[in-house]
């Protein structure tokens, strides 16, 4: 039996942001069907699944790949009780929510934002830094000064339930600049990959990034061929976990490098994250996860430890996928 589960989408169990397929030892299982035909978008973790709904609404419409991906993060980047994307996402050491994202298409064009502070939709910004200027990357108040500029919506961050917790957590944590602890229970991006009716491929990955980080931390999410590769003559890859370990390794770069040259992309992904594993001496708390799609229409995911599932949707399926994994907690 293949260890991957697929858990029915409409299924009662299901409540964005809270529940993992992991909870659910008694669901349906089916053998994994890796390739998938037509229209067909995946995101990380849980809240993909509400993402993945809202691009839809974008794919079935004859929409790109990259404008449905930009749909499904900002469903995310709204949602109030997500606290590691957007407007409910945790601040940084100070109490200051800096969002980070960044888009890419199949023609190798990208945007991206780092360290953005008080906008609403870090990756529809992200989409404008990549159409409106002639820059790849923006950051901190230029970045903000662009998204107003362009009349962006502007948010008070962070929310009252995220500062009480904030206040709790410095009660105990007053030194600035000391390393946050490594949890993996304190990130989790949503990176979001698609392919379009035409065959055309799009990413978008965003994130409030690792709770509690340093000032001025940027993770993996903003950083094209980190957080985030897409290539037509390939297919696309992206990445959630710990950023300083996905961006040693040019991850999602890689990751589309090793579908160039012939893997399919959990066989690529898996590469990836042995890698990561290599190089990280202490793997404590260390969880990186990939997942990729290539030009045929095979999925797959893969991650350092078990937990990491990916939601995948189609015209015929609407479903989360538990990603295959080296280890376990
Ligand atoms: N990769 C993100 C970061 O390092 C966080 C995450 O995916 O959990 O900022």
């Amino acid at each position: 039996m293949n260890r991957r589960k697929f858990i029915k989408s409409g299924s009662l169990f299901f409540a964005a942001g809270t529940l993992s397929s992991f909870d659910f030892p008694d669901a349906p299982t089916y053998e994994f069907n890796d390739k998938v035909e037509g229209p067909v978008i995946l995101s990380t973790w849980i809240h993909g699944l509400e993402a993945n709904r809202a691009a839809w609404n974008v794919l079935a419409k004859g929409g790109s790949a990259l404008d449905a991906t930009v749909a499904g993060a900002m469903h995310t980047e709204s949602d109030l009780t997500n606290r590691s994307v957007g407007i409910g996402g945790r601040p940084d050491r100070a109490g200051h929510v800096t969002l980070d994202a960044c888009v890419m298409d199949g023609d190798g064009r990208s945007g991206s934002v780092g360290f953005l502070e008080g906008i609403a939709h870090p990756a529809a910004v992200a989409k404008a830094v990549m159409e409106k200027t002639p820059h790849a990357m923006l950051v901190g108040a230029g970045a903000k000064q662009f998204a107003l500029d362009h009349g962006f919506e502007t948010i008070k961050t962070p929310i009252p339930e995220v500062k009480k917790d904030y206040l709790a957590w410095k009660k105990e944590n007053k030194d600035l600049f000391k390393p946050p602890k490594i949890n993996h229970e304190n990130h989790d991006t949503i990176g979001l990959i698609a392919r379009d009716a035409k065959g055309n491929f799009g990413g978008t990955c965003t994130t409030s990034g690792w709770a509690y980080k340093m000032p001025g931390r940027l993770g993996d999410s903003p950083i094209i061929g980190a957080g985030l590769f897409v290539d037509n003559e390939v297919g696309a890859a992206t990445a959630t976990g710990l950023g300083e370990a996905i961006i040693r390794v040019a991850g999602s770069a890689i990751v589309v490098e090793l579908m160039r040259i012939g893997m399919k992309p959990s066989e690529a992904c898996k590469e990836v994250v042995l890698r990561i594993i290599r190089k990280n001496k202490d793997l404590t708390g260390l969880q990186c996860g990939f997942i990729a799609m290539d030009k045929e229409g095979n999925v797959g995911g893969f991650s350092v430890y078990n937990g990491f599932n990916f939601a995948l949707k189609s015209s015929l399926r609407d479903e989360m996928v538990d990603a295959d994994f080296d280890r376990k907690w």
